[in-house]
């Protein structure tokens, strides 16, 4: 649950899961909900995958997954995981070898399904692969890649058929008595992905990984995963996320974190609160957030920053941000310091000075958060 008492509008009510870890990531429980994209490099090329997976943890990711098909990716793994930033999770699909080396390399989580390894042995080798190597691992159910069996009891991927492939998997895990494990029912369809994630929440308590698979493009795929992962979200589900985005990694990272801010379930960097703009603008607030937000990326401490047109909104709005500029006549705008009227600024040089503002009030909460971190120590 937030701590939002005073506004129990706002209120989300975590499903209780158990919690694992992925390296020195928590993951369920009490954790943060953790953001996770994949590399789309060339594994098997250690330099170019770290270069990718360094981006993505400066923007913000907790866990990056790296797919292993084969032993040149299972090689560069070792160096991969020996550098990064984030815990690693490895991709792997079928092959129970691949799996053994990824978790000797440094993996800190196996993406595998149990049920496809093969037989017993086989499944228990990697097991132990896992266990000895603390690696944990993600069951990712797909509704693309369902088993025949299912498929044809069912007939057709749906929900009840996810949650079966799920916990079929989860069994043999338990069998094996792993319980290190997370859970994924991914779907490109959102209404598909959200009924199976729904059941399988209640039918378990692993953590949950959420993803809207094959999601399309960045507009798109952002609207899709935006409604599947928020709605699910809200009602609770979800102690891991990934967007899937045809686009860059990085932007991945970014709408994640966007879903969860939208739902104040996680915040990072500059919150941006900007008007569409018409024929009041004191200012060109399109160009001026577009320049802002490049500008501001390299922030990371959780604010608020509002970029308002006219007085129409923008004193409002500037009340309840830590910086605000509300465009006015002749030129020139008015600055707000945690919700209070500053002082005029020059449309020419407020991007300039409204970074400048920005990083100032960012120390200050780094700060105080320091100052109260060791009080409570
Ligand atoms: S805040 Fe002012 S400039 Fe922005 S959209 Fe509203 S009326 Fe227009």
């Amino acid at each position: 649950m937030s701590l939002n008492h005073v506004r129990p509008w706002r209120n989300i009510y975590r499903r209780q899961s158990r919690k694992i870890m992925v390296g020195n990531v928590a993951v369920g429980g009490d954790a943060p909900i953790s953001v996770q994209t994949m590399t789309n490099t060339d594994s098997g090329d250690a330099a170019a995958t770290l270069r990718q997976i360094e981006q993505c943890a400066e923007a913000g990711a907790d866990i990056v997954r790296v797919s292993a098909p084969d032993q040149d990716a299972t090689r560069a793994l070792r160096e991969i995981c020996a550098h990064s930033p984030v815990p690693i999770v490895a991709d792997i699909h079928f092959h129970y070898k691949r799996a053994i080396e990824a978790a000797e390399a440094g993996a800190a989580c196996l993406r595998i399904n149990p049920g496809n390894i093969g037989d017993d042995k086989r499944v228990k080798e990697v097991i132990d692969a896992a266990r000895d190597h603390g690696c944990s691992i993600r069951i990712g159910v797909n509704a693309g890649s369902l088993e025949r069996d299912l498929l044809e009891k069912y007939g057709e991927p749906c929900p009840e058929a996810m949650v079966e492939s799920a916990l079929d998997h989860i069994k043999i895990l338990e069998d094996n008595d792993f319980h290190e494990f997370k859970i994924s029912v991914k779907a490109s369809d959102v209404f598909l992905a959200a009924a199976a994630y729904q059941g399988i929440a209640d039918a378990t308590d692993a953590p949950i990984h959420l993803g809207i698979t094959e999601a399309g493009g960045l507009m798109s795929g952002t609207i899709k995963s935006a409604l599947g992962l928020g709605n699910l979200l809200w009602m609770g589900i979800g102690d891991t996320l990934r967007v899937s985005l045809s686009a860059d990694p990085v932007e991945e990272v970014r709408v994640g974190y966007e879903i969860l801010k939208a739902l104040g379930l996680r915040h990072r960097g500059v919150n941006i609160i900007s008007c569409p703009s018409c024929a009041r603008q004191g200012f060109d607030v399109i160009e001026t957030v577009r320049v802002l937000e490049d500008r501001l990326a390299h922030i990371k401490t959780p604010m608020s920053l509002s970029i308002i047109g006219c007085v129409v909104n923008g004193p409002g709005e500037a009340l309840m941000t830590d910086v605000g500029f509300t465009g006015g006549g002749a030129g020139a705008g008015m600055v707000y310091l945690a919700g209070q009227q500053s002082h005029k600024m020059s449309n020419d040089e407020m991007v300039d000075h409204i970074v400048e503002q920005v990083e100032q009030r960012a120390a200050v909460i780094e700060a105080e958060r320091d100052a109260a971190d060791q009080a409570a120590e």
